[in-house]
């Protein structure tokens, strides 16, 4: 690890021989040719403690288009993000999986980066928080902020679990909604009346993490004093400059600022007591800095990360007199950390400040909420797995966005019509339609003589449209800038259909008009490639490829195939979307389906989970019909020797009072004492029968705090749902096993 001592920071010379035109974003894009840009861009990180689902890839897949658009203009763009690897959440998912949380980290980084390859995220660092950089830079801006006086100790009152032996985040203490009496309610707003509240107004609290009664205590908490007159001061003037934030998020800076008279500003709490996952805070024993806090940091630590990997050097980017570009791409709901907390911290702990924030919406599919009943809530995982192209995503997300925060919808019969006609009907037909001739016909060569001029004729706008589309992607206006792509594509199209190039086949006396017919169309392809570019880049290198040409860049557009130009032959270069493939994909992702662990010991047949830790009791136990149509994904032997499973002895079945599809079993696998399990097979089976058989169960399954008490694994069921045999069937190993074997 190479960080710089803090005093390189400031004391190393930037480069300021750059003409200013050099980061001007509102001169004409065409004057960026002649002095490349610096530009450092981050994509907001995602914690690292779930899936990259569809909600979260129009940010990566937005930001990505814009980074490859801005390298084909030839300028110097780094694109960092990084894993958001602390916090409560995690370290109490990797003690519930059993591992340390280094360990979990290390998994999903793994998971994440697999699914932003997948989507053709081009990340030029994908880091983690958990690093030593990311500490460095949050301990040296803790300790700037600390010498300019804007950091302040006060004591606070805070749910405590007395069991657990931990303080509570809101979101881990449950309730009684004060408003309408809803059970089980989060410490921060009802889920039943849609209420707001703070967690010390439930009714009835207890500990999500332990169950227990949580006690309010005092501890020390260290702030981040945003209420200071300097902080107001900076920050209005920052969130007011013309450019920095888009109408719609300096409006609501302005709404959080106030009036000018006004300091509506609070202090922001930047630390967590012991124990937490996170970077301890210097000089202050059990105190942790509070992971928003190390998060945006985390695109500092991942930038020098990339520095020490490549000789980049750092200050040209963050030092306080910076004259590169740096832009964050988030998504709305985090606007106030990247528009108030971190242009502070970086003022005032002596950074620079970001260039710009852009936000953007939510995605909704089918016009609602991604809902993982309805199976709609996808992720990155399953799409690929399902054999979903990702460059339709890409395609159908870029033809929604526009630079705006509004919401954008992923509906699926749309999703599918679109790409069909316009990726296929459209662009990839018009190279289909050409390629032939030119292969068959002129042996691959485009004729001898320039055909610029007929080009032109025949076809105009289609070169000249280049800045208008480029300054559509440099303005985040996607929307427009495919649906001007469309709109040439339409053009030529009209063209094909003008000139019949399967007519003109026909009577060899029109070989000369064949060839240039075909000639122009295979140029318009090439052009069209270009402009979707930064969309689909996957399909532009395949296209390439069958130009025979080097990587297009924008400048291209200013100039056609030479004349005399061979290609090579035409392989298709994209499917279309079967609306079976979606269906499958919704059908994968609905929540009913089992869970991994029991799919993982499937064979031909469907588990069915009666595992209450993943199979709730108020959701439906049985998984969609639909799923027999599902191929479990390959797994290698060490994926399946993590199950533990062992032969047990059902030595108590009892019915669970107050719960509909639950038996209590006690399992004797060979331990001190049995083990009790919740299983959802009530439906199917009468406790008494149970009594004494031998099953299989799951023994290393993270134990569960049930409504009913503690459930320490889960006993494996087939069923066949939707066929021809209902019900559920728990296993039974051939006589001679004996509780306690392991199951391999
Ligand atoms: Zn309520």
């Amino acid at each position: 690890m190479g960080c710089p001592d803090n005093n390189r920071v400031f004391s190393s010379g930037i480069a300021r021989n750059a003409p200013l035109l050099e980061f001007r974003p509102l001169f004409p894009p065409r004057l960026y040719h002649m002095t490349p840009r610096k530009i450092l861009v981050t994509s907001a990180l995602p914690y690292a403690n779930g899936a990259i689902h569809l909600g979260h890839l129009v940010e990566y897949i937005q930001t990505d288009i814009w980074v490859r658009f801005q390298k084909m203009r030839g300028h110097t763009v780094h694109y960092v993000c990084a894993d958001d690897t602390h916090g409560t959440p995690i370290m109490l998912r990797a003690e519930k999986e059993g591992i340390r949380p280094e360990a979990l980290i290390a998994r999903v980084h793994g998971e994440h980066s697999r699914d932003f390859a997948g989507f053709h995220v081009a990340f030029d660092n994908y880091y983690s928080t958990h690093s030593d950089e990311t500490r460095h830079y949050a301990e040296d801006i803790y300790a700037r902020l600390k010498a300019a006086g804007l950091i302040e100790v006060r004591a606070i009152e805070q749910h405590y679990d007395p069991v657990k032996e931990m303080f509570l985040p809101d979101r881990f203490i449950k309730g009684e909604c004060p408003k309408c009496g809803a059970k089980d309610q989060y410490g921060d707003a009802c889920e039943a009346c849609g209420a707001a509240y703070a967690p010390t107004d439930l009714k009835n609290p207890y500990s999500a993490v332990s169950g227990a009664k949580p006690e309010l205590r005092h501890s020390d908490h260290y702030f981040f004093k945003l209420s200071d007159p300097r902080c107001q001061a900076f920050l209005r003037q920052w969130t007011r400059a013309p450019g920095r934030l888009q109408p719609e998020a300096a409006n609501k800076m302005q709404e959080w600022l106030g009036a000018d008279e006004e300091n509506r500003l609070t202090d922001w709490d930047i630390s967590r007591d012991a124990p937490y996952f996170g970077f301890g805070i210097p000089g202050a024993p059990g105190k942790y800095f509070y992971v928003w806090l190390d998060a945006p940091i985390g695109y500092m630590g991942s930038f020098q990360n990339l520095c020490d990997r490549t000789g980049l050097d750092f200050n040209t980017y963050w030092a306080k007199d910076s004259d590169t570009e740096m832009y964050h791409f988030i998504g709305k709901d985090i606007l106030y950390f990247h528009a108030l907390f971190w242009p502070a911290m970086l003022e005032y702990a002596g950074y620079r400040v970001p260039s710009k924030v852009f936000a953007h919406g939510f995605l909704t599919v089918d016009g609602a909420k991604m809902s993982k009943s309805r199976g709609t809530f996808i992720t990155a995982e399953s799409y690929l797995q399902q054999g979903l192209n990702p460059e339709w995503l890409r395609y159908y997300f870029a033809a929604k966005l526009g630079s705006t925060m509004e919401d954008i919808d992923l509906n699926l019969d749309d999703f599918v019509q679109r790409v069909n006609a316009d990726l296929i009907g459209k662009y990839i037909n018009i190279a289909s339609r050409a390629a032939g001739f030119i292969a068959k016909r002129f042996d691959g060569r485009l004729p001898a003589t320039d055909c610029t001029p007929a080009f032109r004729a025949e076809l105009p706008g289609l070169m000249e449209a280049a800045e208008e589309i480029a300054a559509h992607y440099e303005a985040r206006e996607y929307n427009r800038a495919l649906r001007r792509v469309m709109a040439l594509a339409d053009q030529v199209n009209q063209y094909v259909d003008r000139n019949q190039p399967w007519v003109l086949a026909k009577d060899p006396g029109k070989d000369a008009q064949l060839h240039q017919v075909c000639t122009l169309l295979i140029n318009a392809f090439r052009l069209l490639t270009l402009y979707l570019k930064p969309v689909l880049p996957r399909l532009a290198r395949r296209a390439e490829e069958f130009l025979a040409i080097d990587p297009l860049h924008w400048a291209d557009a200013a100039h056609l195939l030479p004349a005399g130009h061979r290609i090579n032959a035409y392989e298709h270069l994209m499917q279309r979307i079967d609306p079976k493939q979606v269906e499958a994909l919704v059908d994968a992702n609905r929540e009913s389906l089992a869970p991994a662990a029991a799919a993982t010991v499937t064979t031909t047949s469907t588990a069915t989970t009666a595992n209450p830790a993943t199979a709730p009791e108020t959701a439906s136990p049985h998984p969609s019909g639909d799923d027999k149509a599902r191929t479990a994904a390959t797994i290698g032997i060490d994926e399946f020797s993590k199950v533990d499973l062992r032969i047990a002895r059902i030595v108590e079945a009892s019915h669970v009072e107050g719960a509909d599809k639950l038996i209590r079993l006690q399992l004797d696998i060979g331990e001190e004492r049995p083990r009790q399990v919740f299983a959802g097979i009530k439906s199917a089976y009468d406790p008494a029968t149970l009594v004494g058989r031998l099953t299989v169960m799951v023994a290393n399954l993270a134990p569960r705090k049930m409504k009913f008490g503690l459930s320490e694994g889960m006993v494996l069921a087939a069923s066949d749902e939707g066929g021809q045999t209902p019900g559920l069937f728990i296993l039974s190993p051939d006589s001679g096993a004996r509780p306690g074997m392991r199951v391999k």
